[in-house]
């Protein structure tokens, strides 16, 4: 049975490290287990001494949304000897180290895999000359367990590494404001982004951030690929385009394989067209900052599950590194992963792309094909005149709405079919009020917030209908797609179930997700929560800040409708005590057990302590009641406060991940849309990210994994976290119920 761990840091640093260890370190206290952190990574490890310390659950207090690694990081080229290896095994040894968790890039994974490899034969040499030493007559091979930390997310095995949403969200920001300077100053910016082998986040934040061209390691280029960027950007000036920026990858190269600065491209910009164009290289500032709700959560989970694994897996070999794919814990072999990520470099390295990109997967593919159909100054085709496509936005707004219309409907005007923007939702189709879309516009949209067609809540009325039917047929409408939350859903099916009626409601019909409460069915994620949950972590990380000489209990109110999403993600991503959520209820013997928890917190020494509530996790247990409970229960001893955060939540510009979604399910929509309308189908769909990546799901489907009398999906994957949410806030003295069960309410 384990009973002793290492964790450690190496390699480039990236945001989010420090949930991965908080997060492993906490798990293995919680599983009765002894970690140690190494410092400085295999530099630490060979060095021992002090470089090697036992963690306690207070020692990885207050870390989550601190960017870089407080373990520290560093290359170590004693390590890469076999002598220094062997020294590091002898450290280990000592501790009676079994297993060690390794949070890094490609190099750091290939130095956990060559140390495990060699461990056995380390161990015999060592034998000989320690005879005496406690674990001589250990056979026990070394456990290793690698999580992928690099903002470049240039690794196999999962589908984002730690730190890359934290680094793309500081490119997608820096674009954002780039663009507002040069289009007041009609000024051209070159932005060179990390990524020496990797075209992720320059890709990821031409699609986000609306660049006019981009430059990739895994792009094979023409002889004379510059007149083409050139006459890109000369056109886009000649309309009126108010800004223009290229993206360039650290690592992009000219076809002869010379690495093409940005200070080149300034260069032939400069000379060909005369213009004024500046070069921001963001450098470090990608690595920085707090790490995104993303990147702690997923850090967490990881970290968690190779805590788990080792322990429940122990008799079986662990030489693997643990990543993301499509939202579920898979475990891939280290060497997998490391000749994997290594082989794309070499086929970068010899010119072959094609087999660079493939090796980068499909998704990859799509984002570059994407990227060519939004960078383009005109739609490919010219629009044909046999009806048109409406898109609208239904209900509350949320962010990255916007984004979803804009990429859509480019790629069905790209197409030649002319697309309306339908002003405020349903009212608009009721009343007729159609606007066409130019894609000189719908460029701008991609980081607006809210929705630039409106929204608007409105019920139908018996003769809406009739109306809805007599403006599809005048403006010669042959498909809708709408955007929106369960409301909006609710009507697209109304107007199904009356086909029989009116002939006009007969067009295939689109439905993409977009609230942020996450709470509609066929969807892991909807547009808009990612900046939600975003917004709530800053202002929650914002109140602890706040934590100071006295003892305060905070109870943070969030939204999430009766889907504990937000709650429970919130609290993961910044440590709170606990979250109240729908799904779960509140009952008085749980306040109970609440009052007793703030009390020994605070006993222990807490000055913080943050509750995240759902607005309906329970009708009359409210924000206010808990407070007034806790404030009388406290007898002085701390203070109680709330925040509503209120409409905060759902305001901002989009994060890149809402971005992201938006744009793959716009994309998406429209190439159902278009094959639709090619075969002449009227199904009506929803689309949503599911266990196998994007899928359509006809409505009746979706209406019966629907819990609609909660308003929340029948099944509710994170709720899986909750487990671990609460494991990793109380420390072990304060888990008097280990397992929370979900009841129904
Ligand atoms: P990253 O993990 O970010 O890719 P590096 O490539 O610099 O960063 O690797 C971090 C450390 O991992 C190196 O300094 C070295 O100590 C160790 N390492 C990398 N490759 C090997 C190898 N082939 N054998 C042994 N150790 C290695």
């Amino acid at each position: 049975m384990l009973k002793t761990l290492a964790v450690m840091t190496s390699g480039g640093d990236s945001p989010g490290m420090n949930a991965a260890v908080r997060s492993v370190v906490r798990r293995a206290i919680h599983r009765g287990q002894t970690i140690y952190g190494i410092y400085d990574g295999y530099e630490g490890m060979v060095k021992g001494g002090d470089s090697i310390k036992p963690l306690q659950w207070n020692d990885v207090g207050g870390i989550l949304q601190r960017g870089g690694t407080f373990l520290g990081t560093a290359r170590s080229e004693s390590f890469r000897t076999r002598e220094g290896r062997r020294q590091a095994v002898l450290n280990m040894l000592n501790l009676n180290v079994e297993a060690l968790i390794v949070v890094g890039g490609d190099g750091s994974l290939m130095g956990a895999h060559v140390l495990a490899t060699e461990w056995q034969e380390h161990l015999e040499n060592l034998r000989k000359d320690h005879p005496d030493a406690q674990w001589a007559s250990s056979h026990a091979p070394l456990k290793v367990i690698g999580l992928p930390g690099s903002i470049d997310n240039d690794l196999h095995g999962t589908d984002m590494s730690i730190g890359a949403d934290t680094a793309l969200n500081h490119i997608v920001r820096a674009l954002d404001n780039l663009s507002s300077t040069a289009a007041s100053h009609q000024r051209t910016f070159v932005v060179e982004t990390m990524g020496r082998h990797c075209g992720y986040l320059a890709l990821s934040a031409t699609v986000a951030g609306g660049a006019s061209w981009v430059l990739v390691p895994e792009e094979e280029l023409e002889l004379r690929w510059h007149h083409k960027m050139v006459h890109s950007i000369e056109k886009a000036r000649e309309i009126g385009r108010p800004h223009h920026m290229v993206i360039v990858a650290e690592g992009a190269r000219h076809p002869d394989g010379l690495i093409i600065s940005s200070d080149d491209v300034k260069r032939i910009l400069t000379e060909r067209l005369k213009l004024d164009v500046r070069v921001t290289v963001l450098g470090h500032v990608q690595r920085g900052g707090s790490p995104t709700a993303f990147d702690r959560i997923m850090a967490t989970r990881l970290g968690s599950a190779a805590v788990d694994i080792l322990l429940d897996e122990w008799d079986q070999e662990h030489r693997h590194m643990l990543g993301l794919i499509k939202n579920r814990v898979v475990a891939t072999p280290l060497v997998e992963v490391v000749e994997k990520s290594q082989a794309v470099r070499v086929e970068v390295e010899n010119g072959n792309y094609a087999k660079a990109q493939e090796l980068r997967g499909g998704s990859f593919i799509r984002t570059l094909e994407l990227v060519k159909t939004l960078t383009r100054i005109a739609p490919a085709q010219e629009t044909v005149q046999d009806g048109a496509v409406a898109i609208l936005t239904g209900g509350a707004d949320a962010p990255g709405m916007n984004t979803a219309v804009s990429v859509a409907a480019r790629c069905l005007l790209n197409q030649g079919t002319p697309v309306y923007g339908v002003r405020d939702g349903f009212v608009g189709l009721i009343e007729g009020r159609f606007d066409e879309l130019d894609w000189d516009e719908l460029v701008n949209w991609v980081n607006r917030p809210g929705s630039e067609i409106g929204t608007a809540r409105v019920d139908f009325q018996e003769g809406d209908y009739a109306e809805i039917a007599a403006t599809i047929r005048r403006h010669n409408i042959r498909g809708l797609i709408a955007i929106g939350g369960w409301g909006t859903y609710r009507k697209v099916a109304q107007l199904a179930s009356r086909r029989d009626e009116f002939d006009a409601f007969s067009i295939p019909m689109i439905l993409i997700p977009a609230t942020v409460d996450n709470n509609l069915p066929c969807t892991q994620f909807t547009i808009g929560v990612d900046t939600a949950l975003n917004n709530i972590v800053e202002a929650t990380d914002k109140i602890r800040h706040t934590a100071g000489a006295t003892r305060r209990a905070f109870i943070v109110e969030v939204m999430g409708r009766r889907c504990g999403f937000l709650a429970l993600m919130s609290a993961l991503a910044t440590g709170a005590e606990k979250a109240f959520l729908p799904e779960k209820g509140v009952s008085l013997s749980e306040l109970n057990e609440d009052v007793n928890i703030l009390k020994k917190s605070f006993e222990s020494g807490k000055r913080l302590v943050i509750f995240i509530r759902n607005e309906h996790s329970s009708q009359s247990y409210t924000t206010d009641f808990i407070k007034r409970l806790l404030e009388e229960e406290s007898k002085g001893f701390y203070e109680v406060r709330t925040a509503i955060l209120g409409h905060v939540q759902r305001g901002g510009l989009p994060t890149a991940f809402d971005r992201i979604l938006a744009s793959r399910l716009g994309a998406n929509a429209a190439f159902h849309m278009l094959e639709s309308l090619k075969n002449g189908w009227d199904d009506v769909h929803v689309l949503g990210l599911r266990e196998k990546g994007i899928e359509k799901v006809p409505i009746e489907e979706a209406f019966k994994e629907m819990d609609v009398k909660n308003g929340r999906p029948k099944e509710q994957w994170f709720l899986d976290l909750l487990e671990t949410a609460d494991a990793l806030a109380k420390p072990p003295m304060l888990h008097e119920n280990p397992r929370p069960q979900i009841t129904e309410e």
